[in-house]
């Protein structure tokens, strides 16, 4: 099915930077589109509750928080569409063509890639075809089938601290493998502090897992000392895999630059190495990665696409 309609903006994503890129442009009265992606609110949508963003004193719940900016896009007229894109061809002078799973296509003048990251995998054998039979990614999905059983998180970031906190909710055990040493640890203090004075999570250093067991679930994990060199079985019924995420590009491979990890390259302000092309969030930034400096990304973003089309009709 091929779409007319020719929008100003389409918005790639609908995490934090790209509904707030929706809010931005709709408001200033851009005829928008969000083509949403498979996880509708994105990353925000697989976690519990968001302290650190402002104006919520009590915290937030991820998934409120996206409903809610979703909403305040949907009332300035943006439109969605709940479909992942495959591909883009086009240029801002011919315009831009989305092209999406569902096989629809969509035009637009600019374009706004907010597409995010996924959860990295350890790439063991087994990982893979135990996915969903122990071996999990989303605490906040998938910890009420662990109930009373023992699990493992591993990783040693906020994720890992805050999937192993949220997991003491049901499971009986946590343990929290984490291959750096206790002082070299990535997640904040504050994470770290709250996870540590849990008594259900038992956190294990210097460790990196070898092997998962198990024929049609998860049954345990073989794991490896790194300063001991001893192994040794922990018996295990989950395993949530949290050690950081890539980002989501590889349909842009031959559309723009990306950098040498994947993420979009930015050649000024938010402006992606082709013109009328603009990116906002997660995608472009291995660094800050967070809620909030994803939602000022995307505001930036569409600060830079208006002025762009602004642009582009004086010189029309
Ligand atoms: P991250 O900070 O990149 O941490 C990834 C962790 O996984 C590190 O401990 C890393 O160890 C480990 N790791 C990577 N590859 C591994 C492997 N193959 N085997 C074992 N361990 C491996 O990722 P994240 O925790 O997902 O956090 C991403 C961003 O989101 C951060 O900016 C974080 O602050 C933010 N975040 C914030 C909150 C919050 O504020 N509520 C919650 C969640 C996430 P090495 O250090 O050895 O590489």
């Amino acid at each position: 099915m091929t779409q007319t309609d020719l929008y100003d903006v389409i918005i790639l994503g609908s995490g934090p930077a790209g509904l707030t890129a929706a809010i931005y442009t709709a408001r200033a009265k851009l005829k928008t589109l969000v083509i949403s992606g498979f996880t509708p609110g994105g990353q925000l949508t697989t976690t519990t509750k968001v302290e650190n963003f402002p104006g919520f004193p009590e915290g937030i719940y991820g998934p409120e928080l996206m409903n809610r900016t979703m909403d305040q896009a949907k009332n300035f007229g943006a439109s969605f569409v709940f479909e992942n894109v495959s591909s883009l061809s086009g240029t801002a002078k011919e315009n831009f063509t989305v092209t999406t799973d569902s096989n629809n296509t969509y035009t637009g003048r600019t374009l706004i890639i907010a597409t995010g990251v996924s959860p990295r995998w350890l790439g063991l054998p087994n990982e893979q075809k135990l996915r969903g039979r122990g071996v999990c990614v989303c605490a906040t999905c998938d910890a009420a089938f662990f109930k009373d059983q023992t699990v493992a998180v591993i990783g040693g970031g906020d994720t890992a601290m805050e999937e192993a906190t949220f997991l003491t909710k049901f499971a009986s055990k946590v343990y929290l493998v984490v291959r750096e040493d206790k002082s070299e640890l990535r997640a904040s203090k504050y994470m770290q502090d709250l996870a540590f004075a849990n008594d259900k999570i038992i956190p294990m250093f210097n460790i990196e897992v070898q092997e998962i067991l198990g024929e049609k679930s998860v049954e345990g994990i073989k794991i490896h000392n790194l300063k001991t060199d001893d192994t040794e079985t922990l018996d295990i019924s989950g395993m949530f895999v949290a050690i950081g995420s890539m980002p989501n590009t590889t349909f842009l491979m031959d559309f723009i630059e990306l950098d040498e990890r994947g993420h979009v390259k930015i050649t000024n302000n938010t402006q992606t190495s082709k013109p009328g092309v603009f990116v906002a969030g997660d995608v472009s930034d291995p660094r800050y990665r967070q809620a909030i400096t994803a939602a000022g990304f995307g505001a930036m973003a569409a600060i830079d696409a208006e002025s762009y089309l602004a642009n582009a009709s004086q010189t029309e």
